[in-house]
């Protein structure tokens, strides 16, 4: 019997990305992180040998200066995703005209800063419509990662809406950020969007099974902020919840994963950004040892071409309730 597999993933954020979800004028200079946390996360993955699959985001593969660690990031043999070309956590506001050109624009600039067309998508903030999906199928990818079966949503929406300088339309243009509370109920295993255009396999993004809390690295540092130890102890119990209840993890990661106090001082709002990045880096080393000590971990292509060779369940993307 093969050992299941573990999905490891990095939606390539950057700073601005942040500031302008948030409302905050500072992003339209295009702040970037990349030079410090790049190099950190690729040595993690390279220490352990364990392969990786990185979101890009189209806008950021469009700046010169970003390219070269776009490239390092392909060079190191890192499977290239497309995260959307403006990152707007309201892209399931966009018209089909609006998504199709969302998503080529992101997919040229993409491939044209590292030399790979992406095959997989996760929308920004999680954000996804049927237009995406019929937008994906037509340019023939293998895959979606954008849900988030979570239930707490709602509540990381207003931790970080909490003191944010937006108006009251901006507000409502950000109300899905994370997921309605019926976002919680979906599937966790893959199964397959049956659109116009054809098939695509969807790779949710793990939560706790039953439990539907996240469990992906930023909450385990959220956790380490209380103590080190229970964060630790609340991973392995995530871990063997998936073993039990046959779930094959895709384990999500983000830059600030690996960004510690100090070091990025306009995102001093976020949790876990008061802890050292020592502290933080040791942590995400210990998380992927221990994911790679129960999972065989592969990309999400990987994970995907896996899920693909299985009888999946189908499902239609007009399920996903229309913004009212
Ligand atoms: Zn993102």
């Amino acid at each position: 019997m093969p050992r299941p597999c573990a999905s490891l993933s990095l939606d390539l954020d950057n700073a601005w990305s942040y500031l302008k979800t948030r409302g905050d004028d500072a992003w339209t200079a295009m702040p970037s992180y990349f030079e410090t946390v790049v190099p950190r996360f690729l040595a993690i993955n390279r220490d352990l040998g364990l392969p990786l699959s990185v979101f890009i985001v189209g806008a950021d593969a469009a700046i010169e200066a970003n390219r070269p660690w776009l490239r390092e990031i392909a060079d190191a043999g890192c499977e290239i995703g497309n995260h959307s070309f403006n990152h707007e956590p309201w892209l399931h506001l966009y018209s089909a005209e609006e998504t199709a050109a969302e998503i080529i624009r992101a997919e040229e600039a993409i491939q044209a800063a590292t030399g790979v067309r992406p095959r997989g998508f996760r929308g920004p903030g999680f954000s996804v419509s049927a237009q995406v999906l019929e937008t994906l199928a037509a340019r023939r990818y293998l895959y979606d990662a954008s849900t988030f079966p979570t239930v707490i949503g709602p509540l990381a929406r207003l931790y970080y809406f909490m003191k944010a300088p937006l108006s009251r339309e901006d507000r409502k243009t950000r109300d899905r950020l994370f997921g309605r509370i019926s976002d919680g109920f979906r599937p966790l295993r893959p199964y397959r969007w049956s659109t116009h255009e054809g098939g695509l396999v969807e790779i949710p993004v793990t939560t706790m099974p039953l439990l539907r809390v996240p469990f992906h690295l930023s909450y385990l540092h959220y956790l380490a902020g209380y103590s080190p130890a229970l964060a630790r102890g609340y991973f392995r119990a995530g871990l063997a919840a998936c073993r039990l209840r046959g779930v094959e993890p895709s384990f999500l990661l983000h830059p600030l994963d690996y960004l510690g106090a100090g070091e990025f001082p306009g995102l001093d709002f976020f949790p876990a950004m008061n802890q050292p990045a020592e502290q933080k880096l040791e942590l995400a080393r210990w998380a992927l040892e221990t994911l790679a000590g129960h999972f065989e971990v592969v990309t999400m292509r990987e994970h995907a071409e896996r899920a693909s060779a299985r009888d999946l369940p189908t499902v239609q993307p007009r399920l996903l309730a229309q913004p009212a």
